[in-house]
């Protein structure tokens, strides 16, 4: 006798989820997909190219000789003193 009413509730909790979730799932989840894209190609455009050389190498920019040194899109190779982050 008290298996009744709990059927009862299941029943109707199932039919009120179908009603309220296709909405919001559906534009959360384009929106997600979207920014993701270019979240990724963001991250790609900025990662700036790392350059170790152990004998220095000359900065593009300032002439100054280092060992580190970091792509400049302007510039070309330059120190981490003239790298625009
Ligand atoms: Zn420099």
């Amino acid at each position: 006798m008290d298996d009744s009413p709990m059927i009862d509730e299941v029943e109707s909790t199932v039919e009120d989820a179908p009603n309220e979730a296709p909405d919001p799932i559906g534009s959360k989840t384009d929106s997600t997909v979207e920014s993701d894209e270019e979240t990724t190609l963001t991250i790609e455009e900025a990662t700036p190219t790392y350059d170790f050389a152990p004998d220095k190498r000359r900065c593009e920019s300032c002439g100054e000789t280092t060992a580190t040194r970091w792509h400049d899109s302007e510039a070309g190779m330059v120190c981490i003193e003239c790298k625009e982050w």
